[in-house]
């Protein structure tokens, strides 16, 4: 896109402080069901789930854990089997040695420094072997306290596209958006950004003439007339 063309739809949109609002409260109305799509029953099946989400999807991920937590209900289940076996079990989801590893060690400081329970902070849950900031973030979040905003694929790609950041980095994409997005939104924030990725904003082929942020996105495709726009040639 030409630079002037970017500053031009910038310029259209106004300016994000002002947009954020709406496009919370629109992205609130069009997906109401927005939701974690991961299956779990606890902390300690929420805390799995986030682990083995990693470069699979969640669907993939819930078929895997169906059978999985019939099987693994506490943190010595999953240390009472071999590797072998661990990493048998959740081999669909992909990493399977990387994530079986980890999962070992995480239930293993688990029993050592929580007394078996997942910890409740940022700064516990990411001395858990293999759990990254983005996983502590969906977890906390999940729990209903958030202390950051889950960036993942759709977050990044969507909050670019909606000029809310010009970052690439995830860790700089929300330190942009949570000086963004008013504190009591973090949680549903990143579901709402996630199921308009997935159903509408779709990395290839964007649906913007049925978006409802059509008129606040400065990455659209659609030609929005607004009373701050002058007509284009
Ligand atoms: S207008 Fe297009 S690019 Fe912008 S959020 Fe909607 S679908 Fe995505």
């Amino acid at each position: 896109m030409a630079r002037s063309y970017v500053r031009e739809a910038r310029r259209r949109v106004g300016p994000k402080r002002e947009r954020i609002r709406p496009i919370i409260e629109r992205l609130l109305a069009e997906h109401p069901d927005a939701t974690i799509a991961l299956q779990y029953r606890n902390d300690l099946e929420l805390l799995v789930s986030v682990m083995l989400s990693a470069q699979t999807t969640d669907v993939n991920v819930n078929r895997v854990t169906e059978r999985l937590f019939q099987k693994y209900r506490t943190p010595q289940d999953y240390l009472a089997v071999s590797p072998e076996e661990l990493e048998n079990d959740i081999r669909a989801t992909g990493f399977f040695r990387q994530k079986a590893k980890a999962l070992r060690g995480t239930m293993a400081m688990l029993l050592e420094d929580y007394d078996g329970q997942v910890p409740r902070h940022m700064d516990e849950l990411l001395r858990l072997p293999g759990v990254a900031r983005k996983t502590a973030n969906v977890v906390i979040a999940e729990r209903g306290q958030a202390e950051g905003i889950v960036v993942d694929t759709h977050v990044r790609r969507l909050s670019q596209r909606l000029g809310l950041t010009r970052q690439e980095d995830p860790v700089k994409i929300e330190r942009d958006l949570v000086k963004l997005v008013p504190r009591e939104y973090w949680n549903v924030f990143p579901h709402l950004l996630i199921w308009h990725g997935r159903r509408v904003c779709i990395a290839r082929a964007p649906r913007c003439e049925v978006c409802v942020l059509n008129d606040l996105c400065p990455a659209s495709r659609v030609e929005v007339v607004t009373n701050t726009s002058p007509a284009r040639a």
